[in-house]
């Protein structure tokens, strides 16, 4: 089976400054990563890189099979076209820490627009799927609010029905509860846990390790740039192999 997601040796710089030192990971097509670690270790970036938000400098990143950004000819690379870039990624969904709504949108419109603007669905095919997405984040009475009409649970719940829209076959989620009020996580958890066991496959970032240690197939800690280790969550928080891994789990544990 070809793995959802495939990095070997991804290496990002910006400038003098290495983030990525060769990261390896596999995820399979179903399953949810938990990727964890100190700030500044280049989780961020490494979903950016699979979402084409950056370029990979050196090492290879495949989605579904596919090269991300780049198409390989004997051992050379080349850049594919801006069109090409925009088809691959199509198929990821991306949730931020800060929702990145349209404010001056209603929820619904928020979630229609892209598979009206992109894949060309019409109004009413569109909005009578985005209300079924709706529903399914459990937010069918605000279709018509605007986001500063709705708390921050609440808009990213509209952000992950917005990002399902598009129907990708890779959802990435970037600290998606680091920036609610602490009574708002366990509403937007528990959406991305039905999510996960309606089978999506989730790359998460995340500092939640009650949830990832529930949810996720594998976790990864990342320290520096590389992975350090990565496992069934039982492993890697039950019983860390390495001292950089254990020390952070005791800090934020
Ligand atoms: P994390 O998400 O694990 O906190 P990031 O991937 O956001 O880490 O960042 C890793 C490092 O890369 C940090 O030192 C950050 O300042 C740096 N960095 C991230 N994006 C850029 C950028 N666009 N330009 C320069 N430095 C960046
Ligand atoms: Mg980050």
């Amino acid at each position: 089976m070809t793995p959802m997601v495939r990095a070997e040796q991804v290496c990002k710089s910006f400038g003098s400054l290495r983030v990525l030192k060769g990261i390896d990971i596999e995820v399979d097509a179903g399953e949810v990563l938990c990727l964890v670690g100190p700030s500044g270790s280049g989780k961020s970036t490494f979903l950016r890189c699979i979402n084409h938000l950056e370029r990979v400098d050196a090492g290879r990143l495949y989605v579904d099979g596919d090269l991300v950004g780049y198409r390989e000819k004997g051992d050379k690379l080349y850049e594919i076209s801006p069109k090409h870039a925009a088809r691959q990624r199509r198929d990821i969904g991306m949730v931020f820490q800060h929702f990145n709504l349209f404010l001056h949108r209603t929820a619904l419109e928020n979630v229609i627009e892209a598979p009206m603007l992109v894949k060309g669905e019409s109004r009413a095919e569109a909005t009578a799927r985005g209300r079924d997405l709706l529903q399914k984040v459990g937010l069918s009475a605000k279709a018509d609010a605007y986001p500063a009409q709705l708390s921050g649970g609440q808009q990213q719940r509209v952000a992950i029905a917005r990002a399902l829209a598009m129907e990708p076959k890779l959802m990435l989620f970037d600290e998606p509860t680091s920036a609610l009020d602490p009574e708002l996580v366990g509403e937007v958890l528990g959406v991305m846990r039905d999510l996960a066991d309606a089978g999506m496959t989730m790359v998460v970032v995340t500092h939640e390790m009650g949830f990832a240690r529930e949810v996720a197939d594998t976790i990864a800690f990342m320290d520096d740039g590389v992975v350090v280790e990565a496992g069934r969550p039982s492993e890697v928080l039950g019983a860390p192999r390495h001292q950089r891994t254990q020390d952070f789990l005791s800090k934020i544990l």
